[in-house]
C-alpha cells in the first residue's frame, strides 16, 4: 500500500504531515512522491487565505479523478478547511471517503481501515492528549527537526480564521517536549524550531498565567547535538523579559523574533483586535535590540483593512521605517468567510489602493533591507548549510537567519560552514566558504556571526 500526501501551508501543518507519514509507515504503508501510483492520497489543508482554500478544492478534483483508473484509491482531506467545512466537504466532493481534524490526525491508519470497510464519514475529535513524543514521524528534513508545542489560538484577530480552525491554546508538556528534542538530538539533528501559533504563549495554560517558552529553549540547549533553537511565532504582548534574557544569553537560541505587527495605526490595531498600540510594539523592538546583540526581526503587516485611511497607512509606513525588519510578509487584506471583520466590516478599500499601498511598502522595505544587508559586506559569517538553490549554489542561514548563498563543491547539508560575505542585495547574501566545520574547533566556535 502507497500513500501519497500534499501538504498546504504552513510549517504546523508540515509536522503533521511528518507524523501521518511516521504512523503509515509503521502500520506497513509505504511513501511515494507520486500521486498516480498511491492507493492512499491524504490532502493536508490550510485556510489562511481564500487562495490556499481554492488550491485544495482545484486539487481535489484533479485526485478524484484518479479514482476513474483505480476505484481502490482512498482520499482523506485533514487540517484547516478540513475543520472549517467540515461535512461540505463530503457533500461537494463525493470522491473524498473522509475528513478529519487537527487535532486527531495520529489516528490516520485507523481512519483508512474505517474507510476500506467503505464508510464515507467525518471525525473531528479533540485527541489533544495523544500527541506525544511517542508518536512516529518521518522527518522532511535530516538536519532540521520542527516540533509543534502549542496548539490553537486565543486571540481572535477580526481577519483571522485559525481560532475557529485550531480551538482554544493547548501546550504540550515540557518533558514530552524534551523526549521530542530527545529524539532528534540522538539522531544527529543540529536545528529544532519550536511552533505554535503563538509560540511565546506557551505554558500560559498551566495554571500559573505564565508564558514559558524561555524553560523550553533553556533545557533544550543542554542537548549537546542541537546547537540551534529558533521558535516560531511570536505574539508581542506574550513577549517576557525572561524571555528575552534567555535568548541573549543563550548562545544556541535564534537570535530572531518572527514578530507581526500588522499595522501600525491604533485605530486599525483595534478594528483588527490586536491587543496592543503601535508605541507598545515599538518600546518592545527598543527592548529586543538592546537587550540581544546581533538580533534580526521580521514582520507581517496587512495593508488595506476595512476604513484604513492615507492617515492609517502613513502610520504602518513609518512604523514600517521605524522597526527595519529584516523580513516583512505585506498582504493586501482580503476577508475570509466566518471572520469577524468579514462579517461586520465592509471591504471598502479599492483593489487599486491596496495594491498602491502594497507597492510603496515593498519600495520601503527593500530599500531597508539593501541598507541592513550592507552591514555584512566583507565580514565573515558562520551558517549552517541547507538544501541547495535553483541556481545550483547552496544555501545557508546565520543564527540570526540571514539567508548566504554560496558555491561548494561537498554536500554539506547540516554542518556549519564560515562564509565570507563579498556581495549583497534586498534578498539574500552573497559569499564565498572560508572554512568548513570539518575545519573547525568546534570548542571554539562561536555561534554568533
Ligand atoms: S494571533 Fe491573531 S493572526 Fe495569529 S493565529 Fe491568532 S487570531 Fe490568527
Amino acid at each position: 500500500m502507497k500513500f501519497f500526501i500534499r501538504t498546504f501551508g504552513c510549517q504546523m501543518n508540515v509536522n503533521e504531515s511528518e507524523i501521518m507519514a511516521g504512523v503509515l509507515e509503521k502500520e506497513g504503508f509505504e511513501w511515494t512522491e507520486n500521486p498516480q501510483e498511491a492507493d492512499f492520497i491524504i490532502l493536508n489543508s490550510c485556510a489562511v487565505r481564500e487562495k490556499a482554500e481554492h488550491k485544495l478544492y482545484g486539487a481535489i478534483g484533479y485526485y478524484e479523478k484518479l479514482k476513474k483508473k483505480n476505484e481502490n484509491l482512498v482520499i482523506a482531506v485533514g487540517g484547516c478547511v478540513a475543520e472549517k467545512e467540515r461535512k461540505n466537504i463530503l457533500k461537494r466532493f463525493h470522491g473524498v471517503d473522509f475528513v478529519f481534524g487537527t487535532r486527531n490526525y495520529m489516528d490516520i491508519s485507523e481512519f483508512y481501515n474505517k474507510a476500506k470497510e467503505g464508510k464515507r464519514f467525518s471525525d473531528f475529535t479533540d485527541k489533544f492528549d495523544n500527541i506525544t513524543a511517542e508518536l512516529p514521524k518521518h522527518p522532511y528534513s535530516k538536519h532540521h527537526g520542527w516540533i509543534n508545542i502549542i496548539y490553537g489560538c486565543n486571540k481572535y484577530c477580526t481577519y483571522c480564521i485559525v481560532p475557529y480552525t485550531r480551538s482554544f491554546e493547548k501546550s504540550r508538556p515540557i518533558e514530552d517536549i524534551m523526549n521530542e528534542v530527545k529524539y532528534y538530538n540522538d539522531n544527529g539533528y543540529r536545528e529544532i524550531t519550536f511552533l505554535g501559533q503563538n509560540v511565546d504563549s506557551y505554558g500560559k495554560d498551566f495554571g500559573d498565567g505564565k508564558p514559558k517558552l524561555n524553560i523550553l529553549i533553556r533545557e533544550a540547549a543542554k542537548f549537546e547535538s542541537i546547537k540551534r533553537i529558533w521558535f516560531l511565532t511570536s505574539y508581542p504582548t506574550d513577549i517576557t523579559d525572561d524571555l528575552i534574557e534567555e535568548i541573549s544569553k543563550n548562545p544556541k537560541a535564534a537570535k530572531n523574533f518572527h514578530l507581526p505587527v500588522q499595522a501600525g495605526s491604533d485605530n486599525i490595531l483595534k478594528k483588527m483586535n490586536r491587543r496592543y498600540t503601535k508605541e507598545f510594539y515599538l518600546d518592545l523592538l527598543d527592548k529586543i535590540k538592546s537587550n540581544v546583540e546581533n538580533v534580526t526581526i521580521s514582520g507581517d503587516i496587512i495593508v488595506g483593512f476595512p476604513g484604513e485611511t492615507d492617515e492609517d497607512f502613513m502610520e504602518t509606513v513609518d512604523l514600517v521605517k521605524r522597526a527595519r525588519y529584516e523580513r516583512l510578509n505585506i498582504a493586501e487584506y482580503s476577508p475570509r468567510e466566518g471572520t469577524i471583520s468579514a462579517k461586520y466590516y465592509e471591504d471598502n478599500i479599492p483593489k487599486r489602493i491596496k495594491n498602491k499601498r502594497f507597492q510603496y511598502l515593498m519600495n520601503i522595505q527593500k530599500q531597508i533591507n539593501h541598507e541592513e544587508n550592507e552591514k555584512y559586506l566583507d565580514k565573515t559569517v558562520l551558517v549552517i548549510q541547507e538544501n541547495k538553490t535553483k541556481s545550483g549554489a547552496y544555501l545557508g542561514r546565520t543564527i540570526n537567519n540571514k539567508v548566504v548563498i554560496f558555491e561548494s563543491e561537498e554536500n554539506l547539508v547540516g554542518k556549519f560552514v564560515k562564509v565570507k560575505i563579498n556581495k549583497i542585495s534586498a534578498g539574500p547574501l552573497y559569499g564565498e566558504i572560508i572554512s568548513k566545520e570539518t575545519d573547525l574547533n568546534f570548542e571554539k566556535v562561536e555561534y554568533y556571526i
